[in-house]
Formats: C-alpha cells, sequence, structure tokens
C-alpha cells in the first residue's frame, strides 16, 4: 500500500531519540510504579489543558470507568441512574457506563458535527438523569451553551469522553476557566493509546478534574481502592499508569500543538482539493482550533461506501471506518433499549476515515485527493 492508513513506527520517528533516552531513563531508575515519571507527567497535562487534578490511568476506558465508580462511591450516583451518551462513539463510552452499573442512554448525533446533537437531550433526559456523556468524536468538541444550560437545569455532571481531542478548545464557556476540552465539564477522561494524536507507546490514559474530592476517589480506586498501603477504603482496582508510559509521553506532550497543526494542515488540503458530488466532505468550522483532526472522516452517499474502500484500496490508499457498527446495534447490548437513532445509523454506512497522521504528508494527502476526484467505483 502506498498510502497506508496510519503507521506507527513513523508516527513516532520523531521522537526516536529522547524516547530511547526516557526509556533508559526509567530502566535505570529503578521506580515502575509511580513516582517522579508520573507526578511530571500529570503536571505536563495540567499545564496543556487547565485542569488542576490529573490522574494518570492504565487506559481511556479506565478512566472513564473510573469517573463514573467514583461517582457512585460518593454518592452523587445510584446504581441503574441513567447517562446520556452520544450514539456515535467508540464502544469504549457505553462500556464504562455499564460497567458502573448504570444505564447508557444513547441520544442521536448532528449530521455536520458528528457528535451529540444537543438539542436532542432533553426529551431524553427522566428523573433517573444523572449526567451526559458528550464524546469530543474525531477531535471536534462537543460542547455549547444549550448543554451547559441542561446540565444546570436538570443537576447534571458533564463527563466529557476527550480521548480524541486533546488540545482541542471551544469558544463557548466551559464550567471553568479552561477553553480546553478536557477541562469543560466535571471530569473527563482522556487516552493515549498508540494511534491517538499524542499516542503512548502501549495503553495509558487520564481522569482530568476540577473536583479534589473526585480526584482522591479515583485515585484510590485506581490503586486497588487505597489511599494508604493495606487499607482498602474501596473494593478498587488497579488502574494505574505505568511510569514507562508516563516517560514516553513527557517526550510527546510538549509537541501536542504541533501534532495537531500537523493534522489540520492536511484536513485542509482535503478540504480544499476533494470535489466529487458523492463524497460529503467535513465541515471546517470557524472557530480556531475546535477540531483537532483525530480522523479525517468523510461520507460516502448513493450506498457506495464500501466499493469507494476497494476503489480506494486498489489505488494503493487506505482507509478505516470510525464506527461501522455503533454500539447500540453490538451484540453485547442487544436487549438495551433505546430509541430511534436515524442520523447514527445513517451515517455508520457511509463514514469512511482518510489517512491524515505523521507518515501521511501534505503531499500525500494531495495526491490522494487527486485519486479520489478520478476514482471509479
Ligand atoms: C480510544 C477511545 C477510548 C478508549 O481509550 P483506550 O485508551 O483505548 O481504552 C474511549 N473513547 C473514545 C471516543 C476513544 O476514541
Amino acid at each position: 500500500m502506498k498510502y497506508p492508513f496510519l503507521d506507527l513506527a513513523k508516527v513516532n520517528e520523531p521522537y526516536f531519540d529522547e524516547l530511547s533516552e526516557a526509556a533508559v531513563r526509567v530502566v535505570r531508575s529503578g521506580r515502575y510504579i509511580g513516582g517522579a515519571e508520573n507526578e511530571a507527567f500529570e503536571q505536563c497535562l495540567a499545564d496543556l489543558t487547565g485542569a488542576p487534578y490529573i490522574i494518570g490511568v492504565s487506559n481511556g476506558l479506565d478512566a472513564l470507568r473510573l469517573i463514573l465508580r467514583a461517582y457512585v462511591q460518593l454518592g452523587v450516583f445510584e446504581k441503574g441512574d441513567e447517562v446520556i451518551y452520544p450514539a456515535n462513539t467508540f464502544i469504549a463510552t457505553v462500556l464504562a457506563i455499564s460497567d458502573a452499573g448504570l444505564v447508557p442512554v444513547a441520544v442521536d448525533i448532528d449530521e455536520k458535527t458528528m457528535n451529540i446533537d444537543t438539542s436532542l437531550i432533553e426529551a431524553a433526559v427522566t428523573e433517573r438523569t444523572r449526567a451526559i456523556m458528550p464524546v469530543h468524536l474525531y477531535g471536534r468538541v462537543a460542547w455549547d451553551s444549550e448543554l451547559v444550560a441542561l446540565a444546570s437545569k436538570y443537576n447534571l455532571r458533564i463527563i466529557e469522553d476527550c480521548a480524541q481531542a486533546l488540545g482541542a478548545r471551544t469558544l463557548a464557556k466551559g464550567l471553568h476557566d479552561s477553553p480546553f476540552a478536557g477541562a469543560l465539564g466535571d471530569a473527563a477522561a482522556v487516552s493515549f493509546y498508540p494511534t491517538k494524536n499524542v499516542g503512548a507507546l502501549g495503553d495509558a490514559g487520564a481522569v482530568l478534574t476540577h473536583d479534589p474530592q473526585l480526584a482522591r476517589t479515583v485515585r484510590a480506586l485506581a490503586n486497588y481502592g487505597s489511599e494508604s498501603r493495606y487499607n482498602n477504603i474501596y473494593c478498587g482496582y488497579n488502574c494505574r499508569l505505568d511510569p514507562i508510559q508516563a516517560a514516553m509521553l513527557r517526550v510527546k506532550l510538549p509537541h501536542l500543538a504541533e501534532e495537531n497543526a500537523d493534522r489540520f494542515e492536511k484536513a485542509l488540503v482535503y478540504n480544499r482539493s476533494v470535489r466529487r458530488v458523492d463524497v460529503v466532505l467535513p465541515e471546517i468550522s470557524r472557530e480556531v482550533n475546535d477540531q483537532v483532526w483525530h480522523q479525517y472522516v468523510v461520507r460516502v452517499t448513493g450506498g457506495k461506501r464500501d466499493a469507494f474502500r476497494t476503489a480506494l484500496e486498489k489505488a494503493g490508499v487506505g482507509s478505516e471506518i470510525h464506527y461501522a457498527v455503533p454500539p447500540h446495534l453490538q451484540p453485547c447490548y442487544r436487549g438495551l433499549a433505546h430509541g430511534q437513532l436515524p442520523v447514527t445509523e445513517k451515517l455508520a454506512s457511509e463514514i469512511v476515515s482518510l489517512p491524515i497522521a505523521r507518515g501521511t504528508s501534505v503531499e500525500d494527502a494531495a495526491e490522494i485527493s487527486r485519486i479520489i476526484n478520478e476514482l471509479d467505483f
């Protein structure tokens, strides 16, 4: 494949020397759980986002699970309470909700932003609704004043799934002072899965919050439910961040803005160059940086998405689908009640993600656009 969808070795190539040095530093330190690497990583993420409390954890799913479990532990949520989430998301969003004994309630998405359609949220609110979990999907911030107003009206927590949008910001007011995704709501989960805009060299994640009590509970839950050795306050987990990954992330996090800018350049090239009536391009919003292009997702109309992908692959261009089957249609959620989700279900059959990560150059994006314009499918 001349233009693979993603080449992770190329993603990390610019950092090869620094990553190697950081790995050696950890090996020599003798400290393989917790410690200074983790503390420095957490400080770095606090500085980047403006969220005052950061807890490095094992991965993004665990970050979400820990937030929800902590709210249950603190008596803010009870088992059986409902959490509203966008129907178009990665399965982890929903797994975290059901894992905490809460009920996931899907709300359909907006066709343009492909994020939760805020205007549909109120109809999904019941007596048992306790939280909204916006997902900044594909790197685009899902946040507006209506969301904030609804949360305040019904006393709902806002928990951001920020796995795809680290570094994105919004002009709409958050609950706190920071304009950055991950620091807008009550708490947020970030993932450093290797394919994310800033990825570890393995699994890693973080919880971000402005709430010291929540932070303390999450940290304890992630460490066997204990704050001090052999004293278990909660029935917790082992969801700690490995110092070796903290060290890798300390190398890469300072380059977050560059990484996001690099993706934006390619998104612009695609948006300016691809010209086909049967390929609908994503909107580039006017708000600066409110989309960090974790994925560049086009829609192929007329039931020809799969033919498009096959032809594209024949022409040497890799692509992916994020996500082909929405969570509410997965076998594991058979039996879970949900309303009509027509936009999500339609888009699931139309969406295609094009190469946008490092390893795909601006020139490659121009050439891929030319290939798409001439593609016969
Ligand atoms: C990647 C991702 C997660 C989960 O993160 P992991 O680190 O892979 O567990 C959760 N939500 C969304 C939207 C994601 O893209």
